[in-house]
């Protein structure tokens, strides 16, 4: 699958399938995507072959592990996020793929901060914080 940024200084191939994705509500995720909520699927990084250079923000997670959000250093778009929990690992942005549109969240995080007006399938699990050990959460998708 390919992907990239905004502008298109920065491009990705992601080899293999895409793991499920979820979606979460919370305030940083808000922030991060200056929209309702973000979606995201969690990668190994070696599956990815990057061209270009993005850029790194570093901030402490809940967890309290540090955290590094790669975005476009010329256009912003957020990419992925590594933490010093899992480093092998990314936290890749859905939207940032070319082709997003048919990908369904197969959870939802933080519903606590739902934003109004966004209706759920009630089918999909929900959670108004996260679960304890999140990283067991998403592996279980
Ligand atoms: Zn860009
Ligand atoms: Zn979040």
């Amino acid at each position: 699958m390919e992907g990239g940024c905004l502008c298109g200084g920065v491009r990705y191939t992601l080899s293999g399938e895409l793991p499920p994705a979820y979606a979460c509500h919370c305030r940083e995720c808000k922030k991060q995507t200056s929209s309702a909520f973000s979606m995201s699927a969690v990668v190994a990084f070696a599956r990815i072959s990057v061209r270009g250079e993005p850029k790194c923000h570093e901030r402490t997670a809940h967890s309290g592990a540090s955290k590094q959000c790669y975005f476009c250093p010329d256009c912003g778009t957020r990419l992925w996020n590594r933490s010093s929990a899992s480093p092998g690992k990314v936290t890749l942005k859905i939207g940032t793929l070319d082709d997003s549109a048919a990908i369904v969240p197969q959870g939802h995080l933080w519903l606590s901060y739902k934003q109004a007006g966004i209706f759920l399938d009630p089918d999909v699990p929900g959670f108004d914080t996260q679960p304890d050990d999140l990283s067991a959460w998403r592996e279980s998708l």
